[in-house]
């Protein structure tokens, strides 16, 4: 994947990554014949197929973000609502002992609102609801809490995504917002060939590429991969059916690259439940080893989703509590 990308670049842009990332870029857990198996089995690509929900998928996002909507107001579903002991507590000993033993209310100093935890100084999967300076009520939100605007943060839903198989390899550095400039828009996870990719959340099978094999080693020089191989792998695109698991609003795709094959029975238009086996891992395309690469990207309700670009999330971000 980053290859492909330094590739587009030109030059200029593999010397840049030359010194932000050589040797980081996709690490090989098992490199086990890798360049061996490449070019007898990228003849594969022959018979590569692929399979791509159009603006319909739109459709489907409406009716989810809905259901997101209601999973964020069900918070309360999930969390305990304690009271707050302020009043009990301090009600003996006010008079005699000096104030400063109390310990100060989290709330206060702070605007009327709700506020997680860890912005005053208390757990973090705790939800404080603040009035006139006093903690009004508590709540523990089963899925971590979420900080919005000031005032205005709430418990997360149940909307969030689940952490592919495997090992971690290669993190997520890209975009303006990351130090060191890199080029790597998802992370990189390796497994043993054939294992298991649930889906990482409720969602709809919205593209799916196959027939690819591996071309690890079809570059010149130091480079590991052809153009072509580097465009060309297996892949399966998911559409959350919550959407963004940190904004309702956007929809939010996750994308399973490299696979061996797709799951039985899973096609372009598929709903799949959280957990599902979708795919298998695999390496093909330019892969040194099996992996999954695993991006996501946010974008605005019924925009197209592009993988490699800053509309590409960290996924370890929307990762569940
Ligand atoms: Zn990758």
């Amino acid at each position: 994947m980053a290859r492909f990308l330094r590739l587009l670049l030109g030059a200029a842009g593999l010397a840049a990554c030359v010194s932000a990332c050589s040797g980081s870029e996709e690490p090989s857990p098992a490199v086990s014949g890798g360049a061996a198996g490449a070019s007898g089995s990228s003849g594969a690509a022959g018979s590569a197929g692929e399979a791509e929900l159009g603006g319909a998928a739109g459709a489907s996002g409406s009716g989810a973000g809905g259901s997101a909507g209601a999973e964020a107001d069900a918070g309360s579903d999930d969390a305990t609502t304690d009271v707050a002991l302020d009043a009990s507590v301090d009600v003996e000993e006010g008079g005699s002992d000096a104030p400063g033993d109390v310990a100060p209310d989290p709330c206060e100093g702070k605007a009327d609102g709700a506020y997680c935890g860890g912005a005053l100084g208390v757990s973090s999967s705790k939800l404080v609801t603040c009035e006139a300076d006093q903690t009004l009520s508590t709540k523990s939100c089963a899925n971590g809490c979420l900080q919005t605007s000031i005032g205005s943060d709430v418990c997360k839903s149940a909307c969030c995504l689940a952490k592919p198989p495997g090992s971690f390899v290669r993190g997520y550095n890209a975009c303006s917002s990351y130090s060191g400039g890199g080029e790597h828009y998802g992370i990189d996870y390796s497994s043993a060939l054939g294992t298991k990719i649930p889906a990482g959340m409720d969602g709809t099978v919205v593209k799916v590429v196959t027939g690819y094999g591996n071309c690890w080693g079809s570059g010149s020089g130091s480079i590991a991969c052809s153009t072509s191989c580097m465009a060309h792998y297996n892949m399966i695109r998911l559409k959350a059916a919550c959407g963004d698991p940190d904004n309702s609003k956007r929809d939010f795709y996750v994308e399973y690259a490299h696979v061996s094959k797709i799951a039985t029975g899973i096609k372009v238009g598929s709903v799949v439940k959280k957990g599902q086996t979708i795919a298998y891992v695999g390496e093909s395309g330019c892969a040194s080893g099996p992996h999954i690469h695993f991006e996501t990207m946010s974008v605005a309700k019924g925009a197209a989703p592009t993988v490699h670009t800053c509309g590409s999330v960290d996924p370890k971000t929307r990762y569940c509590p």
